[in-house]
């Protein structure tokens, strides 16, 4: 089952009781991995739970000119959102081109 929590985030629920465990503590133990511990939030049962989130690719390229290179290794969508960008910003400069050819006094 997927639980949300109030901000709408897919959160994790407790196996003891269902109920939505709270992140408490988190640490890197790595520049792509970070451990976390959460605590359920229901006062009546208490268990905690420990896990870990790592990032295993990059899914999209910076937009940054002088970006610094990832250690990752570029995901399956990887190509399919540069092409996707290169899309958008022609259709951008189109859109501008559109906003030139209007002349400035067109309202009149
Ligand atoms: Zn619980």
């Amino acid at each position: 089952m997927t639980v949300f929590s109030q901000r709408k985030r897919v959160v994790f629920t407790c196996d003891a009781c269902g109920s939505v465990l709270i992140k408490r503590t988190s640490y890197l133990s790595h520049q792509h991995l970070r451990h976390d511990a959460y605590v359920c939030d229901n006062p009546m049962c208490g268990a905690s739970y420990t896990g870990h989130t790592e990032l295993t690719g990059i899914a999209s390229p910076s937009g940054l000119p002088n970006a610094r290179p990832s250690d990752l290794p570029e995901s399956p969508s990887y190509a399919r959102n540069i092409a996707l960008k290169a899309y958008r910003e022609a259709q951008g400069e189109r859109q501008l081109d559109l906003l030139d050819s209007i002349p400035a006094n067109a309202d009149h």
